[in-house]
C-alpha cells in the first residue's frame, strides 16, 4: 500500500493513525460488536462516543461552560443560512467582513434572510489581504459581525482576533479551526465544516454562547434551530454517526500531540518551509500579504502559465496529489492542514525547486 501527500482543501488528509484505529474497530467497536455505523444513536455506545468528541473538543478549545457544542449537518455553506436565522434576534441587519469567496457566499446567503452591511472589504486588492480592523465601519445595532477566518480559497488568514465590542462576532473557521489555540469568549458563535481539521464531510460544529440561541426566526427548519438542538443534545435528528466519531478520534490524536499549541507550532514550522522557498524564488510567487498569509492553504503562481499542467503531473508522479488551485483562482494551492507532516511539504518544496531548475 503506498499512501500519498495529499494537499486537498477538502476533504482532506486525516492522521495514518485515526485510520488504522478506524480500521481495526470497523467490525467491532470495543467489544460491542457492532460497527460504530451501525448502532443506534440512542444506544449506550454511541452517547459515549458522542460525549467523548464533545468533551475532547470542548478541552481542546477550552471552551467556557456557556457554550454549547452542537453537532449538525448541512456543511458551513448550511451554516451561512441557519446564523442568520438563529441570531438576528429581533434585529434587522448583521455586518460582514469580505475577505474573498468564502466571505462572498456567506453575504449572498445571509442576504435572504437580513439586512447585510458589508462594514469592510478587500476586493479591491483582489482579496489578498484582511482589511484592517481600523477601516471598518461597524454599525452598534448590528445583529453580529461575520468573519471568514481563514479563505480557504484565497489563503488569507486572520491572524489576530477582532473586536466588536458588544456586537456577538461570528466566524466561519471551517478551514483552520483546531489549527491553533483561540480564545473562544471573544465570539459569539464558531462555526465549520469537519472536512478539513477534524474529520469526514458530514459533520457540521457550532459553538455558541448560549444567551444567543432561542430566539430562532419562526420559519426556521427545526433541525437548524440551535435551542432546540442544544436542548436535545445535537440529537433532534439523527446525528452524523461516523463521522462525530471519526471526529473524537482526532481530538484524541491532537490532544496526543500536545494540543494546539503544539499543532500551532508543527502548522508555523510547515507554511515556513513553503512561504520561504516561495519568496526566495522568482520563479514561484505567493499573491498574499505577508501578515494575512494562511497557515493551512499556500496558493501560488507558476512564472508561466502553460506549465501548470507538467507541474501537476510531475507532483502526481511523486506521490502529491490536489495541487491544482481553485478554479476561480487558478495557479496551485497547498492545503497543509493538522494531518499534513512536515515531510510532505518537505518533498514538495523539493520537487518545486527540481521543477524551477528545469524550466526556470
Ligand atoms: N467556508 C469555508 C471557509 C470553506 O472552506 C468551505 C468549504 N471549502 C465552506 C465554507 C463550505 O463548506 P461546506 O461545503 O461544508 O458547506
Amino acid at each position: 500500500m503506498t499512501r500519498v501527500f495529499n494537499f486537498s482543501a477538502g476533504p482532506a488528509a486525516l492522521p495514518e493513525s485515526v485510520l488504522r484505529t478506524a480500521a481495526d474497530e470497523m467490525l467491532d467497536w470495543h467489544g460491542s460488536g457492532m460497527s460504530v455505523m451501525e448502532m443506534s444513536h440512542r444506544g449506550k455506545e454511541f452517547i459515549a462516543i458522542h460525549a467523548h468528541a464533545e468533551q475532547m473538543l470542548r478541552e481542546l478549545l477550552a471552551i467556557p461552560a456557556n457554550y454549547k457544542v452542537l453537532f449538525m449537518q448541512g456543511g458551513a455553506i448550511g451554516e451561512n443560512a441557519i446564523v442568520p436565522m438563529n441570531l438576528l434576534r429581533g434585529k434587522a441587519s448583521a455586518d460582514y467582513i469580505d475577505t474573498g469567496e468564502w466571505s462572498k457566499k456567506s453575504i449572498k446567503e445571509a442576504k435572504k434572510y437580513a439586512k447585510v452591511n458589508v462594514a469592510a472589504s478587500s476586493a479591491e486588492q483582489g482579496y489578498t489581504c484582511v482589511p484592517p480592523r481600523a477601516s471598518w465601519t461597524l454599525d452598534p445595532e448590528a445583529a453580529y459581525v461575520h468573519i471568514c477566518s481563514n479563505e480557504t480559497i484565497g489563503g488569507v488568514e486572520y491572524h489576530w482576533t477582532p473586536d466588536t465590542g458588544a456586537v456577538p462576532l461570528v466566524a466561519d473557521m471551517s478551514s483552520d479551526i483546531l489549527s491553533r489555540p483561540i480564545e473562544v469568549s471573544k465570539y459569539g458563535l464558531i462555526y465549520g465544516g469537519a472536512q478539513k481539521n477534524i474529520g469526514p464531510a458530514g459533520l457540521t460544529i457550532v459553538i455558541v454562547r448560549d444567551d444567543l440561541i432561542g430566539q430562532a426566526l419562526p420559519i426556521t427548519p427545526s433541525a437548524f434551530d440551535y435551542k432546540q438542538q442544544a436542548d436535545n443534545d445535537s440529537m433532534l435528528n439523527t446525528p452524523p454517526t461516523y463521522a462525530i466519531y471519526i471526529a473524537g478520534l482526532v481530538f484524541d490524536w491532537i490532544k496526543a500531540r500536545g494540543g494546539l499549541d503544539a499543532m500551532a507550532t508543527h502548522n508555523r514550522a510547515k507554511a515556513a518551509v513553503l512561504y520561504d522557498y516561495l519568496d526566495k524564488s522568482a520563479f514561484y510567487s505567493s499573491p498574499v500579504k505577508r501578515e494575512d498569509r494562511s497557515l493551512m492553504n499556500v496558493p501560488f503562481k507558476l512564472k508561466d502559465e502553460a506549465l501548470d499542467e507538467p507541474f501537476l503531473k510531475g507532483a502526481q508522479a511523486r506521490g502529491m496529489v490536489q495541487l491544482k488551485g481553485h478554479r476561480s483562482v487558478g495557479g496551485m494551492r497547498a492545503s497543509i492542514y493538522n494531518a499534513m507532516p512536515i515531510e510532505g511539504v518537505q518533498s514538495l518544496v523539493a520537487y518545486m525547486k527540481e521543477f524551477e531548475a528545469k524550466h526556470g
